[in-house]
Order: structure tokens, then sequence, then C-alpha cells
């Protein structure tokens, strides 16, 4: 304690920061077991049609069972994991899985789309236009239902790379929609220079959107700017009905949130969407990270 306050002692010493790297280490080699026994599943949260409440399709969102700390959101794990070299594996299993799962969710003629959310390493790497096209073909499943969700951070990490790829897979007839849009620092004029379908415009301008005029004029910007631009606009974060009506004075007529669903197993969705899970998949859940 006495160390902790000493000058030059206090940054490096700190038993914080000790507690901090511990605990960094601990996460990271966690996960590499959780790679390697598989211990994620994919959650699928509804996206509705704001007027009718009908479910559009599904947004992918990942969920890690970890052996003693029981079921972990993303906020307890995505950062060691994107920076770590497992994201590119992760991230293709991801795909498969949710191509996989979208192939069982319409097979009853439904046409529910699949957003995923990337990896920067899988731009990086070149190699995700060529993997999202054989899981396409692997499970039958018309590019039009697979939607790919990217953050400006992504985008700029890897701007040919990434324009390059994107514009190959929406020539196949995927979707590019631009998440937590509003956030980033250059939203606006990025517009102009990457290919993109459609605005997630950020939850924390739907938070507060019935009592912030300042909310409000975002939420009508981004409209404007989706008219514009020629770009499908989709809320997320939507809780409260009162979100909903707002949302559709503005003309935004898609969304996402708790008042529609939670992200969900597919197991808990399909009885209500499309009948009942397959044995295969019955016996599959927890999938190898291969290809
Ligand atoms: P995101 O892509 O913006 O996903 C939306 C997040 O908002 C999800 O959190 C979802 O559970 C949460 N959410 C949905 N509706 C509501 C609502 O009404 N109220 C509130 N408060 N929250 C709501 P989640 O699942 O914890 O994921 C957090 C973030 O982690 C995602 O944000 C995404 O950036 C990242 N992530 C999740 N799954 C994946 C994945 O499979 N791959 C990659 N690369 N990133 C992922
Ligand atoms: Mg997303
Ligand atoms: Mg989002
Ligand atoms: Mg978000």
């Amino acid at each position: 304690e006495a160390r902790a306050t000493a000058p030059g002692y206090s940054r490096f010493y700190s038993p914080q920061l000790t507690t901090n790297i511990q605990h960094q280490q601990k996460l990271t080699e966690e996960l590499h077991r959780a790679v390697l026994e598989k211990q994620f599943e994919l959650f699928y949260q509804p996206q509705v049609d704001l007027e009718t409440g009908r479910f559009i399709g599904f947004e992918a969102l990942l969920r890690w069972h970890h052996p003693t700390r029981g079921l972990l959101t993303p906020a307890h794990f995505i950062e060691p994991l994107a920076g770590s070299s497992w994201a590119n594996a992760v991230g293709n299993w991801i795909i498969k899985t949710a191509c996989r799962d979208a192939a069982i969710m319409n097979r009853n003629g439904n046409n529910f789309r699949f957003a995923v959310n990337i990896f920067s390493q899988q731009l990086r790497l070149g190699q995700l236009e060529e993997h999202i096209l054989t899981q396409l073909e692997e499970h039958n499943l018309p590019a039009e239902l697979l939607e790919i969700e990217i953050t400006e951070n992504i985008l700029l990490d890897q701007e040919e790379k990434a324009i390059n790829q994107l514009d190959a897979l929406r020539e196949k007839g995927c979707s590019i929609a631009f998440d937590d849009y509003g956030t980033g620092y250059a939203s606006l004029s990025m517009l102009k220079r990457f290919p993109i379908d459609r605005l997630k415009i950020d939850r924390s301008f739907i938070r507060n959107i019935a009592d912030s005029r300042e909310d409000t004029a975002i939420v009508e910007s981004i409209m404007k700017l989706g008219k514009v631009f020629k770009l499908g606009v989709i809320a997320e974060g939507i809780e409260h009905s009162t979100q909903r009506h707002l949302l559709l004075q503005q003309g935004c007529t898609t969304g996402q949130g708790y008042l529609f669903g939670h992200p969900q197993p597919l197991s808990q969705l399909l009885p209500t969407c499309a009948g009942t899970l397959p044995e295969s998949v019955l016996h599959d859940s927890l999938q190898p990270f291969s290809g």
C-alpha cells in the first residue's frame, strides 16, 4: 500500500493493474479453450416490420457458454476475441452456423434475412467473400437472405480490401448494413465511399428518443440520409412502444429490440417460426470451427 503511493510506483505496480493483466491473461487462455472445445453458440434476435410486428429476419449474436461463469454476452469477451488469432476461425464458424440456421428457419417457405456481424480480421485475410459464397452454396441459401453487419472501425481498418470484398458480395446478392450508425467519427463521409445497403441507427439514439429533441433530430437526419443515399434504415434497441411509434412517425419501418424479442437460441425460435429442429442439428449444436 505504502509503495503504491510512492512517486513512480503507483503507475506500474498498482495491485489493480496487476489484477487486470492477470484477468486478461486468464481470459485469453479461457478463450483459446472455448475455441478448441466449441463453447460458443449463436443466439438470434428478430428484426421486425414496425408497422405489423412481423418478423423480417434475425441478427446472429454470439454467446459463450463459459464453463464456470455461465452464459456470457459479448461485452465480456468480444474485444479480446476480436484481437486474438482465432477471430477468423470463430468468424467463419459464425457465418457457417448462421447459414445453416437460416436454411433451417427458411425451410417452410419463409424468407427470413439473417444478419451476421464480422470481425476485422476476416476482411484483412481477404477470404470473407469466398467463405460466405461457399457457405451459401453449401446450405442452398439465396445470397439475398444474408446481410453483413459492419462497423466504421472495421471499414476504416481495411479500407480498400473492405470495399473490394463487400462490392463482390453485393454483386452476388448479399446486403451490407452499417452497424451502430452515427456513433463513429466519419459516419457522414463514409456513405460516399462504402458500398452499403442499410443504416442501423445505434441504440444510444433510440434510448431517449421520447424525451430528447437532440436524439429526435439525429434520427430525423439519419432518415434523410437514408432517403438521399437510397439506403434502408433499421433502428436497434427498441424497448418501448413509444419508441416504436415515434420511429414510425419518422418513416422508419424496421427495427429490432427487446420490445419485439430478446436474442434467443435457435431451438426457442423454431417452434414459432419454422417447425422443429432437425435431428442432425439437435446432436450437433456446438460445431467444429473448421472451414
Ligand atoms: P450489435 O451488433 O450492435 O448488436 C446489438 C446488441 O444490442 C446486442 O448485444 C443485442 O443483444 C443488444 N440489444 C438488442 N436489443 C436491445 C434492446 O432493446 N435494449 C438493449 N439495451 N440492448 C439490446 P450483444 O448480443 O450483447 O452484442 C454486443 C455486440 O457484440 C454487438 O453489437 C456486436 O458488435 C458484437 N457481437 C455480437 N455478436 C457478434 C458476432 O457474432 N460477431 C462479431 N464480430 N461481433 C459480435
Ligand atoms: Mg450488429
Ligand atoms: Mg448494432
Ligand atoms: Mg450496437
